[in-house]
C-alpha cells in the first residue's frame, strides 16, 4: 500500500505543517491514503493575518493585472488535468473520466470565465447634463473572503468561488471540505509554480466545527461564500447574523424532473439516468423525484428500470464505469437507510442495492458502492420524497395534469432546480414559470453557462452566483458624484 499523502496547510504563500492530522479515505478501498491538517483557531487566524497584509497590494492591481494572474494558474491547472483528475477521482470517488471531461476543465473554465469577464463589468459611469454632474460607480472590494466548499464537487466549486473573490480584489481564506482536500492541496503549488502573489489565497485544510467555525466567525472576514448541507447553511447564517457579514449560501435540493406524455422519450431517459446517477447521485442538481405523466408511466418505469440496471459500476479508474463509490462510509449508510425507510412508508424498491448483488474486484470490496436505486408507490409526503438523500436513488410516481403536477413538485421546502421534459415549447415555458426553484430545464438538465444566475429557493439557498451575482456580492458598491 503507498504510503498516505500528507497535506499542508497553505498560508503566506508557503506550505505550513500542522501539527493534527484527520484521515481521508479512498472511497473505493476503503484505506487510507491522505492525512489531512486539523486546522483550528490558530491556523484561521494566521491565515486571515496573510491574506489581510496581502488585501491592499492586491486591491490596487488593476483588473487586468489580476486577470492576468489567474490566466496564469488556470494555463498551469490546464498542463496538470490528468493529474488533478486522477487525483479527484480517488479523492472523490468518482470515475477518472468524469473528472476529465467535467471538474478539471471546468475549474480551468472558472479561472479563465471571470478573468475575462469581471473586468469589463466592475466600474459604471453616466452624465446628468440637467443636474450638471457626472456620476460613477465603484465597485470595491470589501477585504478577506471566507469560502467553504463541500465534498460533491472538490475543486470545481472552490475554483466557482475563488475565481470572482480574487477578480474583485479581494484577497481569500478558503477551507476545502475535510472529506476531499487533495486537489485543492495540489492546486496551492499550481499558485507557487504560477508565483501567485503570496498571502492572496491561503488554504487551511480541516473540520468544519473547528476549523470552518473559526473561519466563518472571525471577526476579520466581512464576507462568506459557502456551498454545502442546509443544516450547515442554517448553523453559518445563525453565527454569522449577528456580526452581519454578508452571505451567500447554495445548499441542498430534491430536485424534480417532470415527464409530460408528449415528450421524446428515449432522449428523456437517457437524460434521467444521467441526472439521477452521475457521479452517484452527488451533485446538488441531480434529480431525486420524477413525475410521469399517467398514460406513460408504466412505459417509463419499465424502461428506465432497464437502463438503471444496465449502469455499470466499479473502480472509478475502469474507463467503461459509469458510477464509482459513494464519498464516505457514513454517507453510504444514510443513504442506504432512505431505501429502509421507504420499504417502511410502502415503497417499491424496483433496483438497487439489496435487490442485486454488486460484483467488484477484490480490492474494492471495502469501498463505499451501491447500485443505481429505483423506488415507486410512495406518497408525496414520505421521507424519500421530502428530504435530501444525496446519493443514486430516484422515487418515480405518476401524475394527471399539469395543475397537478406542479402543485405537487413545490411542495418540498427545498427550490434548487426542476427539469421539463415536453415537446410542446408553450408547455415548457408555463411550466417553468410555476415552478419554485433557482433553474429549470427543458428537455435537457446540467446546461450551465457561468453568466446564468446559480442558486435556490427556500431552503436551498442564498443569493445567486454568476458572473454579474458575484461581482455583486465580492464587491460593494459606493457612487461617486461629481458637479461639473
Ligand atoms: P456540509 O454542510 O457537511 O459541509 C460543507 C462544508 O462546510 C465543508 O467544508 C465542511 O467542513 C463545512 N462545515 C461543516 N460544518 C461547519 C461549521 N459549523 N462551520 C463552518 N463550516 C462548516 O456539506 P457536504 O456534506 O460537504 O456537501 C453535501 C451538501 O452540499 C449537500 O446537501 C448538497 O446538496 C450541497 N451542495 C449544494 C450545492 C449548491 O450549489 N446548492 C452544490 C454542491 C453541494
Amino acid at each position: 500500500m503507498d504510503e498516505p499523502i500528507v497535506i499542508n496547510n497553505f498560508i503566506g504563500g508557503v506550505m505550513v505543517p500542522c501539527q493534527d492530522h484527520i484521515d481521508s479515505h479512498d472511497p473505493s478501498t476503503g484505506l487510507v491514503w491522505a492525512k489531512i491538517p486539523d486546522s483550528g483557531q490558530a491556523e484561521v487566524d494566521a491565515a486571515v493575518n496573510a491574506a489581510q497584509a496581502a488585501f491592499e497590494g492586491w486591491s490596487c492591481k488593476s483588473a487586468q493585472t489580476r486577470a492576468n494572474h489567474l490566466l496564469k494558474v488556470a494555463d498551469i491547472l490546464e498542463s496538470r488535468l490528468e493529474e488533478f483528475a486522477v487525483a479527484e477521482s480517488r479523492d472523490q470517488g468518482k470515475p477518472v473520466w468524469l473528472a476529465r471531461i467535467i471538474d478539471i476543465p471546468r475549474c480551468v473554465l472558472n479561472l479563465r470565465h471571470f478573468a475575462h469577464a469581471i473586468p469589463h463589468h466592475l466600474n459604471t459611469s453616466n452624465v446628468n447634463p440637467e443636474m450638471g454632474v457626472v456620476n460613477y460607480t465603484l465597485r470595491e472590494p470589501q477585504g478577506v473572503a471566507g469560502l467553504i466548499s463541500p465534498w460533491n464537487l472538490p475543486l470545481y466549486l472552490l475554483t466557482f468561488k475563488l475565481a470572482p473573490a480574487l477578480m474583485c480584489g479581494n484577497t481569500v481564506v478558503a477551507k476545502p471540505s475535510e472529506m476531499t482536500s487533495v486537489t485543492a492541496y495540489m492546486f496551492c503549488k499550481v499558485l507557487q509554480d504560477a508565483d501567485f502573489p503570496a498571502g492572496v489565497v491561503n488554504i487551511v485544510f480541516g473540520r468544519g466545527p473547528s476549523a470552518g467555525q473559526a473561519l466563518i466567525t472571525h471577526p476579520q472576514v466581512p464576507l462568506v461564500s459557502f456551498t454545502g448541507s442546509t443544516l450547515t447553511g442554517k448553523f453559518i447564517a445563525q453565527a454569522t447574523a449577528p456580526m452581519f457579514k454578508k452571505l451567500s449560501l447554495e445548499m441542498g435540493g430534491k430536485n424534480a424532473a417532470v415527464v409530460f406524455d408528449d415528450c421524446d422519450m428515449e432522449s428523456c431517459i437517457a437524460t434521467l439516468k444521467r441526472s439521477s446517477f452521475i457521479n452517484s447521485g452527488q451533485v446538488c442538481l441531480c434529480t431525486s423525484r420524477i413525475f410521469v405523466q399517467k398514460s406513460l408511466f408504466k412505459d417509463f418505469l419499465e424502461k428506465f428500470t432497464a437502463v438503471a440496471r444496465e449502469v455499470k459500476i466499479g473502480p472509478p479508474s475502469d474507463k467503461d464505469v459509469f458510477m464509482g463509490p459513494l464519498n464516505s462510509k457514513p454517507h453510504l449508510e444514510k443513504v442506504l437507510r432512505y431505501i429502509s425507510y421507504a420499504v417502511e412508508d410502502g415503497g417499491q424498491v424496483l433496483c438497487g442495492h439489496g435487490v442485486e448483488i454488486l460484483d467488484l474486484p477484490p480490492q474494492n470490496k471495502e469501498g463505499y458502492f451501491m447500485r443505481p436505486t429505483i423506488i415507486t408507490g410512495l406518497s408525496d409526503k414520505s421521507r424519500c420524497m421530502q428530504e435530501e438523500i444525496f446519493g443514486p436513488i430516484t422515487c418515480v410516481t405518476p401524475f394527471d395534469t399539469e395543475e397537478e403536477v406542479i402543485t405537487r413538485v413545490n411542495d418540498t421546502p427545498y427550490g434548487l432546480c426542476a427539469s421539463v421534459f415536453t415537446s410542446n415549447l408553450a408547455r415548457g415555458h408555463r411550466v417553468a414559470h410555476k415552478l419554485k426553484a433557482g433553474t429549470v430545464w427543458t428537455n435537457c438538465w446540467l446546461v450551465r453557462d457561468l453568466d446564468m444566475p446559480f442558486g435556490g429557493v427556500k431552503k436551498s439557498g442564498l443569493g445567486r452566483e454568476s458572473t454579474q451575482d458575484s461581482l455583486e456580492f465580492y464587491t460593494e458598491a459606493k457612487t461617486v458624484c461629481i458637479k461639473i
